[in-house]
């Protein structure tokens, strides 16, 4: 007999995981289908909790060999990655641990399998059990992508998997792409030793950020002594005897670069193959994600989504909210707190250093949708706090809506960004105005005071 459930999540990671524990206060009858052989999902296991903790020690090691500048003699300062390597299991082993506890308790039926629908409310298992679902949600996250470049399919090409999980030191390695994890990934092997080339297509890593935010960034990248092509086309990758040869154009040259590795970190793709999604009637965007409506409904309306296989953003907080989100819907359980997603208070981070931070609307969308702003900046190298930490790079800006002096978005780049963020987080998602954040208090001497000086311009040019 085919077990039938209220509420099915198919992928236990961020997004399904967190579906199923809301599912969970609604109903008895839950189940999570995960076919990992390890549990947890990409942040915990291989994205988000390994990088940053692989990138914390390298920003102390940066700060240690930077030790003259702060007065200090700390006579070597260098990495050793197998205790590094071992920090990082330990730590995200009881991340982990953690999870599968939540995910093994028994509040939910757990199956170890990878499972496909075969019609629009049954699923079926590698076994071959069905299993059938009043409601589903579909949480399979996203693998890396292999785009179609001569010599890229090789087997002893690097992905961030294998970068988040080294024991040695390599010598020396190129770095395809310039998204977020190209960028974080980067910096990090660059930091601890190896000698790093990243080679980017755009005009600028991070292309969807402002360009002074990637400038800022590619400067202190090139600084630490990172050998940075942007603007390339890349044409072909060469299996040497010492490790790789990427052959692309640049400045009307044809380039190359060599080095003992090469990561691939040029992209991630939606988990939609061999879920047979077109028998439960699920249809995918023009860029191969899951479609949903702002309920994380599919195009099958008993069918959710959540995470990296729809977007449109993939971090975790995303697919948190999206989860939890759908799985209310799914049980009809409103909420005054958890509603839609708001994608116009959307917050990111990138994790080099300095950092990236982003919230609410983006210059270019705001000149788009035609709004009237009033754009306000203040750069660090003026800023008491960031001048005695020695952490210049960068700047803030503020957008304010003219003439309510509401703050619409702020990018951050700088030391921390990614916790200064939240107090502007907080502004967008609450349509506060530059006039009640200049009312809040702001500690002298903190990075975060640096915040109130474009809140004084936009609330000066507003009165
Ligand atoms: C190196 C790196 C660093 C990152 N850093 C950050 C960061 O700092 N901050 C941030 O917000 N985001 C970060 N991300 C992104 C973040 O990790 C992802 O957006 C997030 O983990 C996606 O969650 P998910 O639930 O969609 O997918 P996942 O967590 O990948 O879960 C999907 C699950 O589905 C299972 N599955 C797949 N197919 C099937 C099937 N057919 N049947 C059953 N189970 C299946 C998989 O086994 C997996 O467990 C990073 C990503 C990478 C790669």
């Amino acid at each position: 007999m085919t077990k039938m459930y209220d509420f099915i999540a198919i992928g236990g990671g961020s997004g399904g995981f967190n579906a199923a524990r809301v599912a969970r206060g609604f109903s008895d009858s839950v189940a999570v289908i995960d076919g990992a052989s390890e549990l947890g999902g990409l942040c915990i296991l291989r994205g988000c909790m390994p990088s940053k903790t692989l990138i914390y020690s390298a920003e102390v090691l940066h700060l240690a060999q930077n030790a003259k500048k702060f007065g200090l003699n700390i006579p070597s300062a260098k990495v050793d990655m197998p205790t590094l390597h071992q920090r990082k299991l330990d730590t995200i082993k009881e991340f982990t641990d953690y999870r599968v506890e939540s995910m093994t308790s028994g509040k939910y039926d757990l199956y170890r399998s990878f499972a496909k629908f075969v019609d629009r409310n049954t699923i079926e298992l590698a076994d071959g059990t069905r299993l059938q679902g009043k409601k589903f949600i579909v949480s399979t996250g996203s693998s890396v992508s292999v785009p179609s470049i001569p010599g890229l399919d090789h087997s002893d090409i690097w992905t961030s998997d294998q970068v988040l999980d080294l024991d040695f030191l390599p010598e020396s390695v190129i770095v395809l792409g310039g998204g977020v994890v190209a960028c974080e990934l980067a910096q990090f092997l660059n930091r601890v030793g190896s000698k790093v080339t990243q080679i980017q297509r755009s005009p600028h890593i991070l292309k969807d950020q402002a360009s002074d935010v990637s400038e800022t960034v590619e400067k202190a990248f090139r600084d630490e002594g990172l050998t940075l092509y942007t603007d390339t086309k890349l044409s072909r990758i060469e299996k040497t005897d010492t490790g790789f040869t990427a052959h692309f154009a640049h400045e009307g040259k044809e380039k190359s670069a060599s080095a003992a590795y090469l990561v691939n970190a040029l992209g991630r793709a939606p988990n939609t193959s061999n879920l047979g999604l077109d028998l439960a009637g699920v249809e995918l965007k023009p860029n191969g994600q899951i479609q949903t409506d702002e309920h994380q409904r599919t195009t099958n309306p008993d069918i959710y989504a959540a995470g990296d296989v729809c977007g449109p953003f993939e971090i975790v907080h995303t697919a948190v909210l999206q989860g939890e989100y759908a799985a209310r819907h799914a049980f009809d359980k409103p909420s005054s707190v958890f509603g839609p997603i708001n994608y116009d208070h959307m917050l990111d981070v990138v994790f080099t250093d300095p950092q990236v931070a982003r919230v609410g609307l983006t210059q270019k969308t705001l000149d788009e949708r035609g709004i009237d702003y009033i754009a306000a900046d203040y750069p660090f190298d003026d800023h008491g706090k960031s001048i005695l930490m020695e952490a210049k790079y960068g700047f803030v800006r503020l957008f304010g809506e003219k003439p309510t002096g509401r703050i619409l978005g702020a990018e951050i780049v700088s030391k921390d960004a990614g916790e200064l963020i939240h107090a502007l987080s907080v502004a967008v998602s609450n349509n506060l105005t530059a006039a009640d954040l200049l009312k809040t208090h702001w500690y002298h001497p903190t990075l975060a005071e640096i915040i109130s000086y474009p809140l004084e311009d936009i609330v000066d040019e507003l009165e």
